[in-house]
């Protein structure tokens, strides 16, 4: 039986790949400081006798006696909203650490194992981007000093550590590049978009915007993410890729509100309550036709489906 260590497995994106991994046969290790996820996470998945938890921080080695067959490396901070306690604005030094010194830790120890890699990057290491749809060859743009630089750096630093270890140290492994991606197991407090506005939905308080609410993002469901991540990793002669992973039906941020406020049959006002923040992104969408090429992979999951279920989730908890 192979062995996939799983770090932020305790995560939104990572609880759900520990599931999807213990369902096709592997034996997870899950490797998490629980410093953005609840371990409620986990209860579902230890009953299996394939799945482990270990508490720590990737900053430091991994005890001497765990091997691997891959690694997923989801460990980081990823909130980018102020008013959260968890953001990587409030974790600004840990998202820092976590990006670079951990995945330094990660892919040493895939070297030793001769594991392969997966580096979980984000579309935010474009930044502001000036062209769009965004490819993988779109170089960014990206401020190394704004108050978001403290995760796009981090992310762009571990993408170049990753490619200096698949081309100097021979190491199996891949980046991809994650867009914004919504599903249960996502925290409260994590008041990404989603959350949030299904929160306000659900408790009939105002839905806040930022800005005009004309901002577009495009919203991947977490199963489809998933099942990119592991194509991303177990289909072969992918080393040196790097992958785009979300989804490309794009909408305004007004229009998600107006959607969530149906599907929850919500009598919430939609107000547009600050101005956007510092370097927010005004529009994204991936352009994903190097996932369809190399992984026969695309989203398959609606809108309505996947927020149906997010707002049963919510519901329940
Ligand atoms: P999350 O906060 O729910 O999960 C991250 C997990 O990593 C948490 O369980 C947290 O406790 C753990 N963690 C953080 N720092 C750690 C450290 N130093 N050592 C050990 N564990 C640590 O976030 P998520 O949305 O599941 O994101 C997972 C990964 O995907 C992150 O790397 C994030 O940057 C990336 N990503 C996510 C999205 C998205 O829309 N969710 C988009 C782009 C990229």
């Amino acid at each position: 039986m192979q062995t996939v260590l799983v770090a932020g497995g305790a995560g939104f994106i990572g609880s759900h790949l520990c599931d999807a991994l213990l369902d096709l046969g592997y034996k997870v290790i899950c490797v998490d400081n629980l410093s953005t996820s609840s371990e409620k996470n986990l209860e579902p998945l230890k009953s299996n006798p394939n799945f482990s938890f270990l508490k720590l921080n990737v900053v430091d080695p991994l005890p001497e006696d765990i091997n691997a067959d891959f690694v997923f490396h989801l460990a980081s901070p990823a909130s980018p909203n102020h008013h959260s306690p968890i953001s990587y604005h409030v974790l600004a030094l840990e998202t820092m650490l976590a990006n670079s010194t951990g995945t330094l830790e990660l892919l040493k120890f895939a070297e030793k194992n001769s594991a392969k890699f997966l580096f979980a990057s984000t579309s935010e290491v474009y930044g502001e981007p000036l062209v769009h749809p965004q490819k993988e060859d779109y170089r960014g743009n990206v401020s190394t000093i704004g108050p978001r630089s403290v995760y796009d750096e981090a992310k762009r630093f571990g993408e170049t550590i990753t490619s200096y270890f698949w081309r100097e140290k021979n190491v199996d492994a891949r980046i991809a590049r994650i867009f914004n991606t919504y599903g249960p197991n996502m925290l409260r407090e994590d008041m990404r978009m989603s959350v949030l506005f299904v929160m306000q939905a659900l408790e009939g308080k105002p839905i806040t915007i930022f800005g005009d609410g004309k901002q577009t993002r495009s919203l991947c469901f977490v199963t489809d993410t998933v099942d990119g991540l592991m194509k991303l990793m177990f289909t072969d002669g992918l080393k040196g890729e790097v992958v785009n992973i979300g989804s490309p039906d794009e909408h305004t941020v007004l229009e998600y509100a107006e959607l969530i406020k149906k599907l929850c049959s919500s009598k919430s006002e939609i107000i547009l309550s600050e101005p956007l923040p510092e370097d927010d992104p005004k529009e994204r969408q991936p352009d994903i036709s190097k996932a369809k090429k190399l992984l026969d992979w695309a989203p398959k999951v609606s809108l309505e489906e996947g927020f149906g279920k997010t707002i049963e989730y919510f519901k329940r908890i």
